[in-house]
């Protein structure tokens, strides 16, 4: 498998380098190595994150939580889980695909009311439920993929990556440009080493690569991962680590939007 979604990759969103960014590729780099965050689209430190799950029943809430909950300890973040539509983050499951998908941070907030600003896969049993939901809290927090790090090892075969992802999921060149490949790197952006151990890593499949090089998912957050969170949420002495339940779940009664608003489209990761 090659996206973190499903079995075909779908890998067509992400922001095109802006003209800010390409400049910051072309300056001196500064600073040692520095995976990969956003921190102009981190939360605000202390922050409770209201988590609306619409009228998700509890099982699948309570898969979510389990998984979400193992950023925790790593965060000065708490979240608080709530039935309804009405939150910072708004989780939807997906009925269509069954991948995830997130917005980046604080790009939650750009999304309208009432809008998902995440997509989980909906069979909540599903082996891979964790990692997806690992995957997504880690966009919702700000992190950005491993495997586009710029100090990335992938020795990429990149004819042979642009051939597999276009016969595999329909993705044009520059799809895997912005969703796979490498990015530059960028001074809004906040690095620790490159990890391939991250669980915001894609598994890579040794056909895109030189000399068999590949990467399996990996299936827990990596020390990689925590020390990136420790540095854009330091905790304080008194965080408590908090993950509420909301109340059980009434009848389903909330119109769940099948499908991300494609206006937003862009703005997403993970999603085809
Ligand atoms: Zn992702």
């Amino acid at each position: 498998m090659i996206s973190p979604m499903s079995a075909t990759p779908s890998h067509t969103l992400q922001l095109t380098p802006s003209a800010e960014e390409e400049a910051d590729a072309a300056a001196p780099v500064s600073r040692s190595k520095r995976n990969v965050g956003d921190r102009e689209k981190y939360w605000p430190h202390g922050k409770t994150l209201k988590i609306a799950m619409y009228d998700a029943d509890n099982s699948f809430i309570e898969a979510v939580k389990s998984a979400a909950s193992k950023w925790l300890p790593h965060i000065n973040i708490k979240f608080d889980f709530v039935s309804g539509e009405e939150g910072d983050i708004r989780i939807a499951e997906n009925f269509i695909s069954n991948q995830g998908s997130s917005m980046i941070g604080t790009d939650a907030l750009k999304v309208p009311q009432g809008l998902p600003t995440m997509m989980l896969p909906y069979d909540h049993l599903s082996p891979r439920f964790a990692y997806v939901v690992m995957h997504e809290f880690g966009h919702l927090l700000g992190a950005l993929h491993a495997h586009q790090h710029p100090d990335t090892e992938i020795p990429w075969n990149r004819s042979k990556a642009y051939e597999l992802y276009k016969a595999q999921a329909g993705q044009t060149k520059s799809n895997v440009d912005e969703q796979v490949l490498p990015l530059p790197r960028s001074n809004t952006r906040h690095y620790e080493p490159y990890d391939r151990h991250s669980i915001m890593h894609y598994d890579i499949s040794e056909h895109t690569t030189l000399g068999h090089w590949k990467q399996a998912e990996n299936p827990q957050i990596s020390a990689g991962d925590i020390a990136l969170m420790r540095k854009a949420y330091p905790k304080t002495a008194d965080t408590p680590q908090q993950v509420t339940s909301p109340a059980p779940s009434s009848p389903r009664s909330y119109r769940v939007p099948p499908t991300l608003p494609e206006e937003y489209r862009r703005l997403w990761r993970d999603v085809g």
